[in-house]
């Protein structure tokens, strides 16, 4: 059952303390893969303190809440959701570079970042300048590209937990294929972290990050929405080969469709619901199950869906 409206009303003005709250928000609107039903608040910290305090005051009257970077890697259910979503990226997102090493708070865009150190010539993170996330979202998911990833910059995280302020080491964040200790840890959250680059030359990081864009764009689907690879790649073969060996190529369930262009790319072509995508997400996985005997595990993370659709 929801949560009554005057209890709503209470929480959002205490909610106020910690920056911009909005009420009955669509999650499409915070997805790229524009899909997702309404959270009860949302709130856009005002500051790394206000992150934080939220965060403390949260825990303490045992609120539900998610923190979403980009919502780059979410697939949220059609269902509302009865919780805060915390947002970080408007006002928790700078950057302070001290010699080779830059300090980040966790609603920093990774592009953007990936362009502010060429500017200062540091290398090192051209293979992030294509990947639509905030830091925080990147931190915990261990995003990476060509065979490079978070992790290998990593030197210290400072997370607020429910015992307060910890730092851990790049060690203690136990980074694995696109995962760490964060998504085991689901009531810590990432307010900022330390990384460290290397010396370059500005031209031939600009040349770098050009030829990843460029490759980004001629091989993904970047004029429709998506969460980017819906499922992980095999230590031996890529998801995509064993979609198109059986058959998926194009396949649709009402506005979600797998691309033409990139097979591990399931993208909202017609104003999809998330149902839409996640009966495509289970009938591509039925299908290179029985065609290629490999089972598909999702690489995108699904939100508020209730326990019997998990
Ligand atoms: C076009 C496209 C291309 C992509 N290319 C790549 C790629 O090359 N490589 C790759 O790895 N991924 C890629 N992705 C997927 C996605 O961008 C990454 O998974 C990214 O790390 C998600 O970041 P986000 O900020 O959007 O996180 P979200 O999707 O908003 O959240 C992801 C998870 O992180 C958690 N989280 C976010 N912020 C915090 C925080 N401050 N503290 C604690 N937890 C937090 C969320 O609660 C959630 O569990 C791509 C996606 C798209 C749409």
């Amino acid at each position: 059952m929801g949560r009554r409206h005057g209890e709503i009303m209470n929480i959002v003005e205490r909610l106020k303390e910690f920056g911009e709250v909005y009420t009955d928000v669509p999650l499409k609107h915070c997805t790229t893969l524009r899909l997702g039903g309404e959270a009860a608040m949302m709130l856009h910290v005002s500051s790394l303190t206000a992150l934080f305090s939220a965060h403390q005051y949260l825990l303490s009257k045992q609120i539900p809440y998610k923190v979403i970077g980009k919502g780059s890697n979410l697939l949220c259910s059609d269902d509302r959701y009865e919780g805060c979503i915390i947002r970080l990226d408007r006002k928790v997102h700078h950057h302070y570079v001290i010699n080779e090493s830059v300090w980040v708070e966790a609603g920093a865009s990774v592009v953007s970042l990936a362009f502010a150190l060429a500017k200062v010539h540091l290398a090192g993170f051209e293979w992030a300048s294509g990947i639509p996330a905030t830091m925080g979202g990147a931190i915990a998911n261990n995003a990476g590209a060509y065979h490079q990833c978070m992790a290998d910059h990593i030197s210290e995280v400072l997370v607020s937990t429910p015992k307060g302020l910890l730092t851990l080491s790049k060690e203690e964040c136990k980074f694995s294929y696109r995962d760490s200790i964060f998504h085991h840890q689901p009531d810590w959250v990432i307010l900022a972290a330390k990384l460290t680059f290397s010396k370059g030359n500005y031209r031939d990081i600009m040349d770098l990050i050009k030829l990843r864009q460029q490759r980004r764009m001629s091989s993904q689907p970047l004029e429709f929405p998506s969460a980017g690879s819906t499922f992980r790649n095999f230590e031996d073969l890529s998801a995509w080969k064993c979609i198109e060996e059986a058959g998926c190529k194009g396949l649709r369930v009402g506005g979600a469709q797998v691309s033409l262009k990139h097979s591990n790319f399931l993208v909202n072509v017609d104003d999809a619901s998330a149902m839409d995508m996640l009966q495509l997400i289970e009938e591509v996985k039925s299908k290179v199950l029985a065609t290629c005997g490999r089972e598909l595990i999702l690489e995108v993370e699904r939100f508020n869906w209730n326990k019997k659709m998990q």
